[in-house]
């Protein structure tokens, strides 16, 4: 099929396709989210796309028309047919039948220099994903993702909100992040019950805050956050450090063990986990 000619609807109806609620499946037929989605991820003939969970090829079938290859990851075993046949012509598309979690990314981007994720996720896996494809150090430039409203606002958020916490101080630590646009239950079938994001996060050529050991300062982001309600002092004692050393350890660093994690900067807790790492080596 002429890749202008993909519509959701159309596919839906022609192989009669059941939608599943377990698989996070709402798909969009709104031509113009679909357009800034792709002006978005400012996709080029340079560009390797990873696309995450394809359905039935709408947003692939736009990337196919501007990117150099798209290679599209997706688990359900009744889209596959589907895609191969209404995309599997195109020389610069390639699937992948897996779960996006079980991908080895390494593998798949190889010496690719230009490589984007575009994606409209399946809500049930979104933080699990944006949290492997971040701590996994691949090679990307940027992901752009259309994630629930509530997600968007916790990665974007600041000190001393409710919405910060693990997954602001994860996000904002390797990348940008720029909101693309609002997206409205209606522009998807089945709707959603939720208001959607699209949201780009580039990533830094390095992180935005240098630590002496970055697994100890997302340890000590994981405690604080587990035990919001608690004080650090709380949450670092977790740590398995020795108490009076950690006495000494928030004493150095001037931050007070009664503040509580969701006030801390990001390089407030590079601070402090640099002298835990301290005292710990
Ligand atoms: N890209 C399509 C669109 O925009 O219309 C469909 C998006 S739909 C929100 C999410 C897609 O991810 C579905 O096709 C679903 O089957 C697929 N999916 C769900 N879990 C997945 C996983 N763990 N790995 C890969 N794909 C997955």
């Amino acid at each position: 099929m002429d890749l202008k000619d993909i519509k959701t609807q159309e596919l839906v109806k022609k192989y009669n396709f059941k939608f599943s609620k377990s698989l996070g499946q709402n798909f969009l037929v709104d031509d113009s989210v679909l357009d800034d989605i792709v002006n978005g991820a400012e996709v080029n003939n340079d560009d390797f796309i990873i696309e995450i969970g394809p359905g039935v090829g709408t947003l692939t079938a736009q990337l196919l028309m501007k990117a150099k290859k798209v290679t599209s990851i997706e688990l359900d075993s009744d889209l596959i047919p589907i895609l191969e046949q209404e995309l599997g012509e195109n020389e610069n598309f390639s699937l992948i039948h897996k779960d996006a979690l079980k991908v080895d990314f390494n593998e798949l981007i190889g010496d690719e220099k230009s490589v984007k994720l575009v994606a409209n996720l399946p809500y049930y896996v979104t933080t699990p994903i944006i949290v492997k494809l971040l701590k996994g150090g691949y090679n990307f430039k940027s992901l752009t993702i259309m994630i629930q409203k509530e997600v968007a606002e916790r990665i974007n958020a600041e000190p001393n909100c409710k919405e910060y916490g693990a997954l602001s101080v994860l996000v904002q630590y390797y990348c940008d992040t720029n909101i693309i646009r609002k997206v409205s239950p209606t522009c998807f079938i089945p709707r959603p019950k939720v208001e959607s994001i699209v949201i780009r996060l580039d990533r830094l050529d390095k992180p935005r805050v240098k630590t002496k050991d970055m697994g100890i300062m997302f340890e000590l982001v994981r405690a604080g956050f587990n035990m919001r309600r608690k004080t650090l002092w709380n949450a670092a004692k977790t740590l398995r450090v020795d108490k009076e050393k950690l006495e000494e350890a928030f004493e150095k660093s001037g931050i007070d063990p009664k503040r509580r994690a969701e006030t801390l900067t990001l390089e407030e807790f590079a601070v402090l986990s640099d002298f835990i790492y301290d005292i710990r080596n």
